[in-house]
């Protein structure tokens, strides 16, 4: 089926069905034009509460549909792709960070919402890069905090807010992938250029970086900013967003390690989702979200923390 006919038929569906289609900025593009809504994770978990609808389509990653379901317990919760995951979620099992937990005890747990469930059933609040640093300084200063999983994150907060934390050590393959060689050489060719980053990004490529935020900061930031030309260091998907809130900048995606055909990074799984799956998910409402009432009641209290402060 060619893309036009596919997006018809998926708005019909989606009108049929009383169905919304929420939408990461790292989705493909011809997914994010037929979206209702397309943002980050803070503002994807924020829509998901508003949600009035029988059938939520995520098109993200596992854990980001997982919370649309822990936000949305009565609602049908589907993902074009259950293959569609995250290493950084994957970088944090349960069971091994349930000992880590017991090995740090008088310590609250704040974790970045790119974990499982089960990890969420064990933490305090919750918190996107986005709100990382407000949550992180609503906590008082001699309370001792574990922050989990995303360990450049971590780092980052420890600077910005010089508060210790206990890091656990994971990260993400995208926001690692970038090549600071060549993001110099690349800074060579453009010395006009400003370089922004998302704080998942190791510290050396956020030493170099103009601003660092979450990707919806970082859309707001190219908005208001007087430069015109931007080398941006996250995952590629955002440029289709942010090119069209700044149609007349230039935007150049970082460079990676690797020596693929765009040389710029994209998140493997994100990408699992394509319009023809969206399209299958819709009409056979399949596959779908469960999260075990058990886990989902402990992961709203943490989740709803982040809310209430964000
Ligand atoms: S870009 Fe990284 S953190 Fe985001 S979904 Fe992909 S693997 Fe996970």
């Amino acid at each position: 089926m060619n893309t036009d006919i596919l997006k018809e038929k998926i708005l019909q569906l989606k009108k049929e069905k009383n169905a919304v289609i929420l939408a990461h900025y790292y989705q493909e593009e011809a997914i994010q034009e037929i979206a209702d809504y397309v943002g980050d994770s803070l503002g994807l978990s924020q829509e998901a509460v508003n949600v009035d609808a029988d059938i939520i389509l995520f098109a993200g990653v596992h854990f980001m549909a997982e919370t649309a379901k822990i936000l949305n317990p009565n609602k049908k919760v589907i993902l074009p792709d259950l293959k569609a995951g995250c290493s950084l979620a994957d970088s944090c099992p349960p069971d091994l960070f349930k000992t880590f937990k017991e090995e740090h005890p008088n310590h609250i747990v704040i974790t970045y919402v790119n974990c499982s469930a089960e990890i969420k059933a064990l933490s305090d609040i919750v918190c996107t890069s986005s709100n990382a640093l407000k949550i992180v300084n609503s906590v008082p200063k001699e309370t001792l905090i574990i922050f989990a999983p995303d360990k450049n994150l971590g780092k980052y907060i420890m600077e910005q807010t010089g508060r210790e934390m206990v890091l656990w050590d994971g990260s993400c393959i995208v926001h690692e992938a970038f090549s600071i060689e060549k993001l110099l050489d690349l800074c060579k060719l453009h010395p006009d250029a400003e370089i922004i980053a998302h704080p998942e990004s190791e510290t050396h490529i956020l030493r170099t970086a103009k601003y660092i935020g979450s990707t919806a900061g970082m859309i707001n930031y190219v908005k208001e900013s007087s430069s015109n030309k931007f080398i941006v260091a996250t995952e590629a998907g955002i440029l289709y967003k942010m090119q069209q809130q700044v149609p007349h900048k230039i935007l150049i995606p970082a460079p990676s390690h690797e020596d693929n055909t765009c040389a710029c990074s994209e998140c493997a799984f994100m990408k699992m989702n394509t319009l023809q799956k969206v399209y299958d998910c819709l009409l056979n409402e399949s596959p779908e979200i469960k999260v075990p009432l058990e886990i989902q009641e402990k992961a709203l209290l943490p989740i709803n923390r982040m809310l209430e402060l964000s």
